[in-house]
Parts: C-alpha cells; sequence; structure tokens
C-alpha cells in the first residue's frame, strides 16, 4: 500500500468511528422508575437533599460526568421486575468512598458504607461489586453515592444483579480469555528461544512487552482474581502499569526491529521517546488527585492519541522505505489500535457512555503478539541468511589468506599460526623439501610448465592424511608430520614426487627431483619452536643440495644433544 492508500484507510477509520458515536441514540427520560439517573454534588451533600429537587437529575443515559467531588446515581426499579437484586456492579475503578442506600417500596432505606477494601474484583471481567443493604420489603431503588470517583464508567457501568444473574461472563469467556493469555505466553517462551538463536535487542522488547500484555490480559479480565485475589488499589495499578509497560516496550521494539536502512532517525528517536511519554502519563493517572482528579482518566487516554498518530505515521514512513518487518508490525498492530481510537474517541465524549473494548483488546493484544511473533521469526531467518552469507564470505576470504592460490596447500603465514597447536597435538617431525634445479626448468619449459610441476608437487605431499603439507614459498615446501615412522614417511612422500610430476606434466622430458632437509623431536619434554625446527631442517636440506641433491638429510632432537643420520643418496 502507498501512501494514498494509507491516507484513505486513516480517513476511513475515523470517518467509521465518528459516525459509530454521532449516530447513538440520546433519548431523554424523566427519573421514572426502571430508570438510571445521576446527579453531581458537593460533599456536604446527601441524597436525600439532592433527590428531592428533580431538575438536577439527568436520566438519558448520557452526559456521565465525575467532574464533582460526589456524584449520585439512582437505579429504579420497574414494577414487576425480575428475581430481587442483591448486588451493586459497576466497572473496576478507584474511589474513595461509595454509599449504597436501598430503598423499599414502603419508603424505607438501609445504607451501607463502602471502601475500596470491601469492593470484591469480579473474576469474569473488569468489574467490581459489593452486596447491597438489606432493606425490609420490596426493594424499589438503589441510590449510590460515590465520592471522588476516577472514571466516568463508574457510573455509566453501573446495575444491579440478583443472584441468578452473576454478573459477567459465562464460563466460555473465562476460557477464552485463559487460552488468550496461554498464547501470549506462549509467545514470550517463543522469544525466550528466539534468542538463544539471535541476540538481538528487539526480543528482549518484545519479551517485556508480551509479559506485560500477559499481566494486563490477565488483571482486566479478572482472571487473576481466580488464582491470586488482588484488593482494588493493586488490580489498579498493575493494569495501569502493564498497559503503558506494554505499549512503552512495544514501541521500543518497533524502533529495533525495522530495518537499519528502513526507517529515517527521527521515526526511530520518536519511538524512542514516546516509551518516556507513556510512563510520565501513566504516573500522572495514577497519582492524579485533588483538582486533576476528574480529569485523570481523560488525560490518560487523550495521551495516547499523539502515540496512535506517530504509529501511523511511522508505519507510513517504514512502508515508503519498503520495509519487510513493517508489514508485520501493521497487521500485528492496526486491530489494537482502531480499539485504541475507539477508547479515545468514546471518552472525550464522542460516545454517549465511555467504552472499555474490555474483551476488543483481549483479543487485538492477542493478535498483536501473536502476529509480531511471525513478522519476528521472518526477521530471523532474513538476519540468520545475512549471518550465513557473511560467514561464508569470511571463510572464503579467510580460506584464501591461508592458502596458496597455485597448490591450495597453506601457506607460510597460516603454518606460523598453527604450529604450536599441531605440536601440541603431536605433529613434532618437519621435513623441508626443495625441488632440485628447478629454475632450469623454468627456463627450459616456461613458467606454465614449472607452475604445473608445482601443483604436482603439491600433489604428491598431500597423500599422507596425517601429514600437514605447505607450500612455504617458490619451490620450497615443508611437511609436518603426526604418527609412527615418521622419516620413512616423509622419505616417502619426497620421492613420490618425480613420479607425480612425470605423470602430471608430460611436457617434462627430464625428471624433476627434490632433496629434503628431516628432523624429528621426539620428547614432549620440549618446547614447541617452529623457528628452531625449521632453521635445522633448512641446514640439512643445504647440506643435502650440497651433497649433490635428490637426498635427504635428517636429524633427531634430543633435550641435550642431536643424533644426526643421513638417508643414502635416492634413486
Ligand atoms: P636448487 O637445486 O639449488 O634449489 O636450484 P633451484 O634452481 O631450484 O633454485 P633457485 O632458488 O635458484 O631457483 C628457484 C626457482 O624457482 C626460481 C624461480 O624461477 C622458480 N619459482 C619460484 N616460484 C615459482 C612459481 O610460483 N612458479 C614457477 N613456475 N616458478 C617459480
Ligand atoms: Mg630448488
Ligand atoms: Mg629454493
Amino acid at each position: 500500500m502507498d501512501l494514498g492508500g494509507f491516507r484513505t484507510l486513516a480517513l476511513a477509520t475515523l470517518a467509521c468511528v465518528w459516525l459509530l458515536f454521532a449516530a447513538g441514540p440520546a433519548a431523554a427520560d424523566s427519573c421514572a422508575p426502571g430508570a438510571r439517573c445521576h446527579a453531581s454534588g458537593a460533599k456536604s451533600e446527601t441524597y436525600a437533599q439532592v433527590a428531592t429537587q428533580p431538575q438536577r437529575w439527568n436520566c438519558s443515559d448520557t452526559g456521565w460526568s465525575i467532574a464533582a467531588e460526589r456524584v449520585f446515581l439512582r437505579i429504579g426499579l420497574a414494577p414487576g421486575h425480575g428475581p430481587e437484586p442483591v448486588r451493586f456492579t459497576t466497572r473496576l475503578t478507584r474511589f474513595e468512598h461509595i454509599r449504597l442506600t436501598a430503598i423499599a417500596t414502603d419508603g424505607a432505606m438501609a445504607s451501607r458504607d463502602l471502601t475500596e477494601a470491601d469492593m470484591i474484583p469480579g473474576t469474569g471481567d473488569w468489574v467490581m461489586s459489593a452486596d447491597l443493604p438489606r432493606v425490609p420489603g420490596r426493594l424499589a431503588a438503589v441510590a449510590v453515592t460515590i465520592d471522588e470517583a476516577r472514571h466516568p464508567r463508574i457510573l455509566s457501568d453501573s446495575a444491579l444483579t440478583s443472584h441468578e444473574q452473576a454478573r459477567g461472563h459465562p464460563v466460555q469467556y473465562e476460557l477464552a480469555v485463559a487460552a488468550m493469555c496461554g498464547m501470549l505466553f506462549m509467545a514470550l517462551l517463543f522469544n525466550a528461544v528466539f534468542y538463544r538463536v539471535l541476540r538481538a535487542r528487539f526480543l528482549i522488547w518484545h519479551a517485556i512487552s508480551a509479559a506485560c500484555m500477559v499481566v494486563l490480559t490477565a488483571v482486566t479480565s479478572g482472571l487473576v482474581h481466580r488464582f491470586m485475589p488482588l484488593s482494588l488499589g493493586a488490580a489498579s495499578f498493575l493494569s495501569a502499569v502493564s498497559f503503558g509497560g506494554g505499549i512503552a516496550t512495544g514501541m521500543l521494539f518497533a524502533a529495533d526491529l525495522i530495518e537499519p536502512d528502513r526507517l529515517d532517525r527521527v521515526h526511530r528517536q520518536a519511538l524512542r521517546w514516546g516509551g518516556v511519554w507513556i510512563a510520565w502519563w501513566t504516573v500522572i493517572y495514577l497519582l492524579a488527585s485533588g483538582p486533576l482528579r476528574p480529569y485523570a482518566a481523560t488525560v490518560y487516554y487523550v495521551s495516547f492519541a499523539p502515540v496512535l498518530a506517530l504509529f501511523v505515521s511511522f508505519m507510513v514512513a517504514a512502508r515508503r522505505r519498503r520495509s519487510r518487518a513493517i508489514n508485520f508490525v501493521i497487521a500485528a498492530w492496526a486491530p489494537f489500535m482502531l480499539t485504541g481510537a475507539m477508547r479515545i474517541a468514546s471518552i472525550v465524549g464522542l460516545t454517549d457512555a465511555p467504552l472499555d473494548l474490555t474483551m476488543e483488546q483481549h483479543v487485538t493484544l492477542t493478535w498483536e503478539v501473536v502476529v509480531v511473533n511471525l513478522g519476528i521469526a521472518d526477521r530471523l531467518l532474513f538476519l540468520r541468511r545475512e549471518r550465513d552469507r557473511a560467514r561464508a564470505r569470511a571463510q572464503v576470504f579467510e580460506a584464501r589468506s591461508e592458502r596458496d592460490p597455485l597448490t591450495g596447500l597453506l601457506n607460510r603465514r597460516s603454518i606460523e599460526e598453527r604450529f604450536d597447536r599441531l605440536y601440541r597435538l603431536g605433529y613434532r617431525a618437519m621435513a623441508v623439501i626443495d625441488l632440485d634445479h628447478f629454475k632450469a626448468i623454468n627456463d627450459t619449459y616456461g613458467h606454465a610448465v614449472g607452475d604445473a610441476a608445482l601443483r604436482a608437487t603439491a600433489e604428491a605431499l598431500s597423500q599422507d592424511p596425517d601429514i600437514v603439507a605447505v607450500r612455504m614459498g617458490g619451490e620450497e615446501f615443508l611437511l609436518l608430520l603426526d604418527g609412527k615412522d615418521l622419516a620413512r614417511r616423509a622419505e616417502r612422500c619426497r620421492r613420490a614426487i618425480p613420479a607425480r610430476i612425470a605423470a602430471n606434466v608430460p611436457e617434462l622430458s627430464r625428471p624433476v627431483t627434490a632433496s629434503m632437509g628431516f628432523v624429528e623431536q621426539p620428547s614432549e619434554t620440549m618446547r614447541a619452536d617452529f623457528a628452531r625446527l625449521y632453521g635445522t631442517c633448512d641446514r640439512l636440506l643445504y647440506e643435502a643440495k650440497a651433497a649433490g641433491r635428490n637426498r635427504t638429510m635428517s636429524e633427531k632432537l634430543t633435550l641435550f644433544a642431536s643424533g644426526r643420520g643421513t638417508h643414502p643418496k635416492a634413486a
């Protein structure tokens, strides 16, 4: 989708949200039996005082406001209503004090005062409830006086329930939420596994984000109370912190996930600072009191509007640069962003009553985490391919730098580096081999033929798996030998040279022989010393050349002296 497509999508989304809320019914009703009416007052006023002033009551199911320090709610029971209500239930949110007053048909009243500690959090939804006070006779209405409410839905979500109508959702709802928590938890585990494969920072951010989403879903669905009863304050705190934490780390995740060249610096930085912004407003929301209290929830929700805008802008920017990872981010986040936009729109008054979209939030969050995990898997595969390619390139490069290009044997530099390790492994004999009168071969047959002879020599020296053959330079080779019968095996290599050259380079009409200096250092107590062994071999080779070439001079090194032996001239 190009930029134009995104603009259209964004506009269409906004239009839908507007239509959805603007078209809501706002039919006013009188404070009739069966109606829910609400009024605002001062802390000095009682329900009895406000009840006598009908002009102060709003029974229209709109205009829910918690701006006043004390708000009143009157829930009338329609004549002939069903089973007798026994509980007051509403959205879980913080408050200072609630007085429940049960009013009987004969005018008798009974009241009950509640603090946060008296409210029972729901196990099937983000609700809280308390038993109604008992009043003799049939119940006509319940008056609720709420001090210092922090969320308008404490009014708009209020309801009376009977024993039979256990408020909340059926068991299927809880099972669905539990399944979603399980999926979120699995995503968390996948992140840990991914991290073992690739130590990318975005995996840590996503793991934290997924952990926050598990907490958020378990707490706001009420499921957590099945396992670990939480106080209302603790549940409120956990829901705000896990929501803010989940989105903030989600933004850090997005900033790190997008391929380095597929997002501009400004967006990347803005996403990182977005986390700080969310943390700041979460703290304000949690701590707001006094004159800030009535606005805390609205300001908190609205603080997410710029975050939403940033996310849209970020998605467009990364799409324009053809990021692959952004496709997963868009698919993952779009539904959650839509519910976020609807919640913001509802709290600023675009709907009759504020929306929580709790179930929608659980579903869109689970969707987000699962789809993002697919995106991560995709990105990991891509990064792994890149890494393998880089590794293969490095290996080729390394192989090139340690091997002689003409013969494919190890070169001098690499054997000097490996000598100590090979020596410890048991390679304690060394031979230096030099082709005889090789200059004349070059002079007579040309360089190409000389090269072919060198390649054939390398082949002759590579037959024994326990011998490491090295081209030291020019027509000089070095052997390191491990195992038994070292002198004989080195000699076999030297003697194999003329035959191999003759077979591989038929242009040559005369044999090419080689001379060798061979040294064995059987004592394990002797120090590995490449220079010393090589120096000795070189001297022996010189002696072999001086003695008429096509022969081996050898020596056995001991701790105190060296024993010498000269092989007869090879045929
Ligand atoms: P000696 O028996 O004393 O070793 O005599 P030599 O001619 O083999 O020794 P010298 O050191 O005089 O000559 C070595 C020659 O090896 C010189 C050079 O032309 C040849 N040579 C060195 N490197 C290469 C190579 O990579 N390819 C070819 N074709 N010849 C090379
Ligand atoms: Mg030579
Ligand atoms: Mg030489």
